[in-house]
């Protein structure tokens, strides 16, 4: 019988904050919290000016509120886990909770009769705390791409993730080792986007702690080591009709040629919004040193079918699998934030019949067919984002102006921060 309830958040920086509470909540309840939570920056600078945060009006409380029913095993002794929705103190819910914007894109949706399902892919690197206190690339010599056991992994974290992920009821697709070594990838089972966003939250903290039990700092910023690949967030989506069948499904065959106007408009709408939602999905410094050309990682406007070179990559399997892949987004984002975004654009690409430009023919290494890639640094991308009104309006206008506001700070508070200075700014955190 777990005898207390961790009930946590995920913040516009994506940091799980929260309390411990007493078993008396492990039902439908709530817990109060300073509303300028999200004035708070990095280096726990307290953002005074942070729009629709109110911390000039007396930092008044914000209220996180979670239904009984989603509480569920957490992944230390006697502790029950949950997340939920947060609501200002008249009772209405806060425009800055990522969650809550991620609840009006799956309603936005099913007026269209549309439920959206997500498969999520992370990828990590891994660092061994030294006993000073700095950091070493793990030290896994024999590590190749989709390695596995110990020559991966010399010291069994990511099996110590497996066995907890399993304890704990996380349904994990996949372990392996990825291109760069000590980099991972975990990739956790499709579900309702919001049941997916939560599992993905509640899986990368547990990751972390358990690998911090190891001596491992595991990271999922986006190129926390210069010379080496990036880790991303994928995003595979798809949607259930009301009677629960895959929406984006033609036939047995996936891949460009069997798209329906669903896919197209989707695709569509990502390819119009592309500079735009490179704010919200690599809302880092580093993000942009991971999107690049010729990375596999989301950069230029394009799409295509079985191609790691595209942004958006629709998936060669067909039938109930049929699904579509967007590759920008990486982990230091807020999940819910991103995967709102992505769906808003999705959204007004099918709504608004935007023309879907020919797939991609190049192999994105030396041609592409993309006339552009996203800004080349996370300032750029918040002129993008300004300047994209639509998404932000469909994402949330408040929560998109406080995002775009805390992160032109984050680029002065980073300015001059390069390599390891600037993976330390954020490492311990992200
Ligand atoms: N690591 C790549 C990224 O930054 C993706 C590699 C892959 O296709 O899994 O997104
Ligand atoms: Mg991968």
């Amino acid at each position: 019988m777990a005898d207390r309830l961790r009930a946590m958040f995920c913040d516009h920086l994506s940091l799980m904050r929260g309390k411990y509470l007493p078993a008396s909540k492990m039902k439908s309840d709530a817990t109060r919290m300073a509303r300028p939570t999200f004035s708070v920056h990095w280096d726990k600078d307290l953002i005074l000016d942070a729009p629709h945060t109110k911390c000039r009006e007396g930092i008044p409380d914000m209220e996180l509120r979670w239904d009984g029913a989603e509480i569920r095993d957490g992944w230390e002794p006697e502790t029950k886990v949950v997340t939920g929705d947060l609501y200002d103190s008249d009772g209405a819910r806060l425009p800055l909770c990522p969650r809550g914007a991620l609840k009006r894109a799956v309603a936005d949706w099913g007026q269209h009769g549309l439920a959206p399902k997500v498969g999520l892919e992370l990828e990590a690197f891994a660092f061994a705390i030294q006993p000073d206190g700095s950091l070493a690339p793990l030290h896994a010599p024999g590590g190749i791409v989709y390695g596995t056991g110990p020559f991966a992994d010399p010291v069994g974290f990511t099996d110590a993730i497996w066995r907890q992920a399993e304890a704990s009821g996380f349904r994990l697709e996949l372990i392996t080792a990825e291109y760069d070594t000590p980099q991972y990838e975990f990739t956790l089972a499709y579900d309702g986007v919001v049941k997916a966003v939560d599992e993905m939250v509640l899986f990368r903290q547990m990751a972390r702690e358990v690998a911090l039990k190891h001596g491992i700092l595991l990271t999922f910023l986006p190129k926390p080591v210069l010379e080496k690949g990036g880790s991303g967030l994928h995003v595979n989506l798809s949607f259930a009709d009301a009677a629960g069948n895959n929406a984006l499904m033609t036939g047995p065959k996936g891949g460009p040629d069997h798209l329906n106007a669903l896919g197209r408009g989707c695709v569509a709408g990502w390819m119009q919004h592309h500079k735009g939602l490179a704010g919200l999905l690599a809302p880092t410094v580093g993000s942009y040193l991971r999107l690049q050309p010729a990375s596999m990682s989301g950069y230029w406007c394009n799409w295509g079918g079985d191609h790691r070179g595209v942004t958006v990559r629709v998936s060669e399997e067909g039938g109930p699998k049929t699904r579509l892949e967007h590759r920008m987004a990486d982990a230091s984002c807020n999940p819910y934030t991103a995967v709102a975004a992505i769906l808003q654009a999705a959204r007004l690409g099918y709504e608004g019949g935007y023309a879907l430009p020919a797939p991609e023919a190049g192999d994105c290494f030396d041609r592409t067919d993309a006339g552009q890639g996203v800004a080349i640094s996370l300032s750029g991308a918040m002129d993008d984002l300004a300047a994209d009104t639509a998404l932000g309006n469909a994402v949330g206008r408040e929560l998109v102006d406080h995002h775009i506001f805390m992160k032109r700070i984050e680029v002065d508070k980073t300015a001059g921060l390069e390599g390891a200075a600037l993976r330390d700014y954020y490492i311990w955190y992200v």
